[in-house]
């Protein structure tokens, strides 16, 4: 195991002071995975202030001091060095009562939550509880007692489903069985946590499985999933249920957090809005407007930043409008939503065909032909915004035109600018409003 010249030195400082020393944890994972982890973790029988004492003039900082962990930043790597610990007693099902500091590896390893992630090295892995062959074989096994790790710290749970969904790999039967029946401890959890570990989750290789499989574990933390489970279209647009085609949706687009969050709830409004025609067929009248309600007291819920609710809000709100590969259509939704917004609009449409009925799949032609246009339209620095027009609110107080009526102008001559009526050129425009003027006082 080749490991960072930071974490090399830390190892080596360490035990040149007679501490034992080890990377432990999602590094070793990792690195046995050939996967690039920045996050390096260490582990030793050093109490946090030797640990100081020993890294005396570097950049050290108590960020758990409680917990035994300092951080150390070398070279721009932050490292945490955390003494070999045991938890005891988890009375609420998250935070240990008392943390132990121990002398051992193996018993600090015993504490960590999966198999594969209870591994530490230090010239050779240390591996007690089989991890690497956990590894090779694609499995995640709680460390010891499932029911007993699961109901000390519940947030294990969602961490196995996010190991199953990023890696790939299969959760043991026992693990599996006490994931189930411990589910309900999820209550205990913080939303932050819950939602760190479900961004993840949503952005796996294998996140269709792991939603498909696990749906009365998310129906802990997210209810409203409830609803969805099971509930048939009844249209042709569709072959699966609401659910199942959110999950579908989500497996088949980009990895982007944003667009991954708008696409699972994109139609979770669906049920309540369902209503059935004499032919049988079933209808979603305003399904986007009440998806985007629920959505919102979702996100709300699990504490996501303004940033990302007010882009995945406003995805979900357009998922489903007409997009011609016109123009003068994708400049109007260039100036509503801006370019990245429109870029995400089109693979939330994108998605969603995806999942729909295979017989519309000619739909992603027709946003091919969009993404072609827009690509034009930006290239060309055509004018979409009212940033990009070819005169200002100061042109026109220079004609004569004051207070709110400058700001109706702007957008009456970005409209007809859109419309391809008027060209985006400042003479021509002063020109066009000077013979107009009854329409601009
Ligand atoms: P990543 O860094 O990719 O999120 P990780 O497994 O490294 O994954 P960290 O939160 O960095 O996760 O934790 C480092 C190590 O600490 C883990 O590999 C595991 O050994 C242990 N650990 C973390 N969280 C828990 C937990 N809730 N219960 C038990 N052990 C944990
Ligand atoms: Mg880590």
């Amino acid at each position: 195991m080749k490991l960072t010249a930071s974490a090399q030195f830390v190892l080596d400082k360490l035990n040149q002071s007679n501490y034992k020393a080890y990377i432990v944890g999602g590094t070793v994972r990792d690195f046995l995975l050939n996967k690039h982890n920045t996050d390096i973790d260490v582990t030793t029988n050093a109490l946090p202030d030797q640990v100081k004492d020993v890294f005396k003039g570097y950049k050290i900082f108590d960020t758990g001091i409680k917990h035994g962990t300092v951080s150390l930043l070398i070279n721009g790597e932050l490292i945490e060095i955390t003494t070999f610990r045991k938890d005891e007693k988890y009375l609420d099902n998250r935070h240990p009562s008392i943390v132990q500091f121990v002398s051992t590896l193996k018993k600090d390893l015993l504490r960590r939550d999966f198999t594969i992630n209870a591994m530490a090295y230090n010239i050779r892995i240390y591996d007690y509880y089989g991890g690497r062959e956990d590894l090779a074989n694609k499995i995640i096994r709680a460390v010891g007692d499932a029911n007993e790790r699961f109901r000390e710290d519940a947030l294990r749970i969602l961490r196995a489903l996010r190991f199953s969904s990023v890696l790939g790999f299969t959760i043991e039967e026992k693990t599996k069985q006490a994931m189930f029946g411990n589910k309900s401890l999820l209550k205990n959890i913080s939303h932050e946590r819950i939602r760190e570990e479900f961004d993840k989750i949503l952005l796996g290789q294998n996140a269709e499985e792991v939603l498909l499989n696990y749906e009365k574990i998310f129906e802990e933390i997210i209810p409203e999933f409830a609803l969805m489970y099971g509930f048939e279209q009844h249209n042709e647009h569709h072959i699966y249920d609401v659910y199942t085609h959110c999950v579908k949706a989500v497996a088949s687009s980009k990895k982007d957090l944003i667009i991954r969050l708008a696409l699972m709830f994109h139609d979770i409004g669906k049920p309540n809005v369902f209503s059935l025609d004499e032919q049988g067929r079933g209808h979603f009248y305003n399904h986007a407007v009440e998806s985007k309600k629920i959505a919102r007291d979702i996100l709300n819920r699990l504490k996501y930043d303004n940033n990302t609710k007010k882009q995945v809000l406003t995805l979900i709100e357009h998922h489903d409008v007409v997009l011609n590969a016109e123009e003068k259509c994708v400049k109007r939704w260039l100036n509503r939503l801006g370019e990245d917004l429109f870029d995400k609009l089109i693979e939330v449409q994108r998605g969603d065909n995806f999942a729909q009925h295979p017989k519309h799949r000619d739909r992603q032609i027709k946003l091919d032909q969009i993404v072609t246009l827009k690509n034009k339209i930006i290239e060309e620095k055509n004018c979409f915004s009212l940033k990009q027009l070819a005169i200002n609110g100061r042109d026109l107080i220079a004609l004569g035109m004051k207070g709110r009526a400058v700001g109706q102008a702007l957008n009456k001559i970005l409209n007809l600018v859109l419309n391809g009526e008027i060209e985006n050129d400042k003479t021509k425009i002063i020109e066009y409003i000077k013979s107009n003027k009854k329409c601009y006082h």
